[in-house]
């Protein structure tokens, strides 16, 4: 079969290595005889999968032991919703229920909007809680392309703050934080690092919670990775009525098991883990992303017909949006790229364009290959 450069923004894309060991043991895991999605999670065989998997995450990223791994369901939008919960429980329990709290939002990209848009929602009968925009691009400049500069960031008083949450890479709009955002030491710094997990080394030690979706960078869709510091997680069972499962109290308490986890995903992504330790760890794919998103970013500064919608320091290592001159070469680049393979190039539905997917798992040679055809499509078209 001819290779196919899937340049697909999601679910997911899984180093080729880790899918030929998952269908070598799919139908028999360790002798058990069974496929992993047969094991109870209350087996021995499970546990010790689990068990692997958060130790590969800890050493990988260097988590320190006063933070948490869990593992949990209904995606990363879900968390949209346990972030508010968990941490206003948290402030409130620090500081009193009746006490003003904010919670505060960098607003980069469509999925920053719309964690935002769900505390604004969940907050509607808490009169004590103000969600604030800290900075929100699109307001600023008429679009998403950029990190807004830190001198238009509006932070709410530090001794009131919740939280402060930012999308380290909006997938749609492929913009990705250079830095992690400066706040007051005092607030926990909230990042959702679903498209980007995994892509360079984090100090984790920044953070009150980091979290992502699996899919795209770490294994299939059905299990979302939460990193959390201690201190954060309180008993949600004890305040205001707030759905059990969205509680970081109760996934602690039952080793992320309360329900039935999604065990198969949760093995893929210690196998993922594996890779990434077999292949430099994070430093490694980090001199990997850098050379490999670099070189696309050149081409298209380079070639004339092609450009970036995103500002040159917020261009992101993992997504990396473009547009053609015109809406009928760009059509027409697409149909091109099909005819040779390269797949999902397309935009995102909201925003058009093209858009290459490149995450850890995309060979550098697919780059090259993309190139190649930028160039070529390039000596085709222009004047
Ligand atoms: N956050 C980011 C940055 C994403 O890219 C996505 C999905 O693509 C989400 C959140 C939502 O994730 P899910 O579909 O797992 O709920």
């Amino acid at each position: 079969m001819e290779p196919v450069y899937n340049f697909g923004a999601g679910p997911a894309k899984i180093p080729e290595s880790v899918l030929k060991r998952a269908q070598v043991e799919l139908l028999n895991y360790g002798n058990t005889g069974m496929s992993v999605m047969e094991l109870s999670h209350r087996s021995k065989t499970f546990g010790e999968i689990l068990a692997r998997t958060k130790s590969n995450l800890r050493n990988l990223l260097d988590i320190p032991d006063n933070y948490e791994i869990l593992f949990m369901q209904g995606g990363a939008t879900t968390q949209f919703s346990a972030i508010f919960y968990n941490l206003v429980a948290a402030k409130q329990a620090a500081i009193g229920e009746d006490k003003d709290i904010a919670v505060d939002y960098f607003v980069t990209g469509s999925w920053s909007n719309k964690a935002c848009q769900e505390a604004e929602r969940l907050s509607q009968d808490m009169p004590h809680v103000r969600v604030n925009r800290v900075a929100d691009a699109k307001k600023l400049t008429g679009k998403y392309g950029q990190v807004p500069a830190q001198d238009t960031w509006q932070l709410s008083d530090p001794e009131q703050t919740a939280y402060v949450y930012y999308c380290d890479n909006e997938t749609v709009h492929g913009v990705e934080f250079a830095n992690v955002p400066e706040v007051d030491p005092r607030v926990p710094l909230v990042a959702d690092m679903s498209s980007n997990f995994l892509s360079r080394p984090v100090d984790v030690k920044k953070f009150g919670v980091i979290y992502g979706g699996a899919q795209k960078n770490l294994g299939p869709a059905g299990v979302t990775l939460v990193i959390v510091r201690k201190d954060l997680v309180v008993d949600l069972k004890k305040g205001p009525l707030r759905p059990l499962m969205l509680d970081y109290q109760t996934m602690l308490d039952n080793d992320s098991m309360y329900n039935t986890p999604p065990t198969f995903a949760i093995y893929m992504v210690g196998l993922t883990l594996e890779w990434l330790l077999e292949h430099g760890g994070l430093t490694g794919i980090q001199v990997v992303n850098a050379r490999k998103s670099g070189k696309l970013y050149d081409a298209i500064d380079r070639l004339s017909l092609f450009k970036s919608p995103v500002q040159p320091d917020s261009r992101s290592k993992m997504n990396v949006v473009f547009n053609l001159t015109t809406p009928e070469l760009e059509k027409e680049f697409l149909k091109g790229g099909e005819e040779r393979n390269m797949v999902q190039l397309k935009g995102h539905r909201s925003v058009g364009g093209v858009r290459a997917s490149i995450y850890n798992a995309m060979p550098e040679e697919h780059i090259d290959k993309l190139i190649e055809y930028m160039e070529e499509f390039q000596n085709q078209h222009a004047a």
